[in-house]
């Protein structure tokens, strides 16, 4: 298994490294998520805050409030999409980073869908059990 994951952005200007174990990987459909993304779905990996860290590129980085608290970052040269943070509710430690910007392989695959009901009929969907 390895210790930890690289990701990067399109256009390589950010650069971020998670170190294992992640906390979940999930398949979120929610409406919020599949716009940011401009996508039918959207698969993230979770970790604590303290696992991950930037390792070049941190002054690229834009940050959207999406919502109270929530924060969606991106990178400012390319519009890739890195993190998802919150500052509160149950997610308030975690970093959540769309798995799609690994360049390296993780340490789980796919555990559950999130908000399946915001589902388009035109999404992929992975059947499969939770966590
Ligand atoms: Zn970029
Ligand atoms: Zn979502």
């Amino acid at each position: 298994m390895p210790e930890s994951g690289t990701a990067r952005c399109h256009c390589g200007g950010v650069e971020m490294v998670a170190e294992f174990p992640s906390r979940f990987v999930a398949h979120c459909y929610c409406a919020s998520c599949r716009r940011t993304h401009a996508a039918g779905v959207v698969t993230w990996i979770g970790f604590r805050r303290e696992q991950v860290r930037i390792t070049k590129g941190a002054d690229l980085i834009r940050d959207y409030e999406s919502s109270r608290g929530t924060h969606r970052k991106f990178c400012g040269q390319c519009g890739t999409r890195l993190a998802f943070e919150s500052s509160h509710g149950k997610w308030a430690e975690e970093v959540h980073m769309p798995l799609a910007i690994f360049t390296t392989p993780v340490d789980r695959p796919p555990g559950g869908n999130a908000f399946p009901e915001e589902r388009p009929d035109w999404a992929p969907f992975n059947a499969h059990e939770r966590d």
